[in-house]
């Protein structure tokens, strides 16, 4: 059975031999204050520069989750409010995980098809960052990178926090648009779940200290402590840093993952455009996923194709909450390969109620 689901997803066909080798080389018994771990989150954090474009001054992290740094942006990096420009289930999630800890937090909900109306924007000084969710998993809908830019023009003076939990290590990022960039390694990253990765600027970093929020265990000051010798700030997931480490080391730059990923989407376009029973979720090609697909048809259809699939060996993605019932979604990650994808295109393209 090949998994389309966006998340948790497909892992890399290599894992078997990354696992037994983690075994093997003993990482998995080294303690975190030692040299054999230092070297790997250093090591992993050049990875990042390297293939997937971070810049020098920004620092890598690791969480348990996204979800976990919802939590910690609030806590310790937003001094005031943080104001969220989310169409979907994950973005709504984030806005109330913001607002419990952070009354005055606010928010606007676009649909999914809409472009964020950057110039009609009238955020005041009672917020501090504004927080994005870049690629939302729900209705597999995105935020390109030049509204990441006209954001930023427009407001300078705030901060920019941007959720790519579905989009980092699948498509091009360009972090210098934004300060605060975060992901789970069980959607690109072709992993299993139980890591999360918090990128920092130098300017974030400088906030935290602004701020100076402390005394938690997961207070961001106690985690740049800590990193600053390639550190963590209790005993971490080794074996999800090893593992993300090999599958950094082994991807292609980022650049040619990008262009991989949205030729194979062009084509699922294709397909589902010129199927007489499935529509795209999102009609505007501007605010589309690259990296999920979320495909609408009538109920019946739906449950029915995810049965055929099924026995085709293709396990599709289900609809995500409010669009259960209305929509199926296919993960266009990076460890799915170009002839398991192919197949499902085939199955798609083929598909008759
Ligand atoms: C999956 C997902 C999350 C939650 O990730 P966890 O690792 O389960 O916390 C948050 N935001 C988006 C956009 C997601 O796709």
């Amino acid at each position: 059975m090949i998994t389309f689901a966006p998340g948790p997803s497909k892992v890399y066909d290599a894992l078997p031999s990354y696992l037994q080798d983690a075994y093997t080389q003993g990482i998995l018994s080294a303690n975190h204050r030692s040299a054999v771990f230092m070297d790997l989150y250093r090591d992993t954090e050049s990875l990042f520069r390297e293939k997937l474009q971070m810049p020098a001054d920004f620092t890598l992290l690791f969480t348990s989750s996204a979800t976990e740094s919802w939590e910690i942006i609030s806590q310790s990096l937003v001094e005031k409010a943080s104001y969220h420009l989310y169409s979907g289930s994950f973005g709504k999630k984030w806005l109330e995980y913001a607002q419990y800890i952070l009354p005055a937090t606010r928010g606007l909900q676009l649909p999914a098809h809409q472009v964020i109306p950057v110039d009609q924007l009238h955020l005041g000084p009672e917020f501090d960052l504004i927080a994005v969710t870049q690629n939302e998993t729900s209705n597999a809908s995105q935020v390109p990178m030049d509204v990441l830019k006209a954001l930023g023009e427009r407001y300078p003076e705030k901060m920019i926090s941007v959720d790519t939990t579905s989009s980092m290590g699948g498509i091009v990022l360009d972090f210098t648009l934004a300060d605060v960039w975060y992901a789970s390694v069980q959607k690109c990253f072709g992993l299993p779940a139980g890591l999360g990765i918090l990128l920092l600027s130098a300017q974030a970093k400088e906030k935290v200290a602004r701020k100076g929020e402390r005394g938690r265990y997961n207070s961001l000051s106690f985690m740049l402590e800590n990193a600053e010798s390639y550190q963590t700030h209790y005993t971490p997931n080794v074996l999800g840093i090893y593992l993300l480490h090999r599958v950094l080391q082994d991807m292609d730059p980022i650049g040619q993952v990008d262009a991989r990923l949205r030729g194979r989407m062009a084509r699922l376009e294709e397909v589902i455009e010129s199927s007489p029973v499935f529509e795209l979720l999102v009609e505007n090609p501007a605010t589309r996923s690259t990296t999920v697909a979320a495909i609408a048809a009538e109920e019946q259809v739906i449950s029915a194709v995810k049965k055929a699939a099924e026995r085709e060996g293709i396990s599709l993605g289900g609809g995500y909450g409010p669009l259960k019932s209305s929509s199926f979604r296919v993960a266009n990650f990076p460890a799915i390969t170009d002839t398991e994808f192919g197949k499902m295109l085939d199955f798609l393209a083929s598909y008759r109620p």
